[in-house]
């Protein structure tokens, strides 16, 4: 098992490239048999979803097509805490079939906050790809249609999630020791 440092912290290998790519082949296949006959749209959010989402794309063989977002958290009103924008999203939902993608859902607040946004666009149906799961951290209600893992409740980087902006280059997910 490989060690690798990513700032002042040391990571262990967690999975390997060949499993990340062999699942992420099987969700494309399920999402290939999902929408056969339709074209929906990804909205990948960045920066953490830029490899998964590239990853997925490729295995695709229905029509598609997709496009980046950036979210930004800060604290707005009193009383709502933290209110959730986007960056890049140009696409009109209307009527569209819209399947989000993201790196790792941990306690499912982005989402949570982010998807009425979304719905009040009034697409034709909205689904959540996501590579990595924490289901021990979840403290928001959401479903989740397609799951990469399910992962214990530990730091991970790698495959394009950073630990303080590096490591997202490495192939294969890293889990802090
Ligand atoms: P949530 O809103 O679901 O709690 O958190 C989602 C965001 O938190 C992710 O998009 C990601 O940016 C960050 N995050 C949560 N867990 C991890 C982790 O283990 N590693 C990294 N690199 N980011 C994480």
């Amino acid at each position: 098992m490989a060690i690798i440092r990513v700032h002042d912290k040391s990571f262990e290998t967690y999975l390997p490239a060949e499993t990340i790519q062999q699942r992420i082949k099987e969700l494309a296949g399920i999402i290939n048999k999902d929408y056969a006959g339709k074209k929906p749209l990804f909205i990948a959010i960045l920066n953490g979803s830029f490899m998964f989402a590239a990853d997925l794309f490729k295995h695709l063989t229905i029509e598609a097509e997709i496009c980046f977002i950036k979210l930004a958290s800060y604290k707005g009103m009193k009383s709502s805490g933290n209110v959730v924008t986007s960056i890049g999203l140009e696409d009109d939902l209307f009527g569209k079939e819209v399947i989000i993608v993201e790196d790792i859902v941990d306690t499912g607040k982005t989402l949570h906050n982010f998807l009425p946004k979304l719905l009040h666009q009034q697409p034709k149906s909205m689904k959540i790809a996501t590579l990595l799961y924490k289901s021990e951290a979840i403290e928001y209600p959401l479903v989740l249609d397609y799951v990469g893992f399910d992962i214990p409740n530990k730091f991970v980087v790698g495959y394009g999630l950073d630990y303080d902006g590096l490591g997202r280059n490495l192939k294969e997910i890293y889990q802090l020791v």
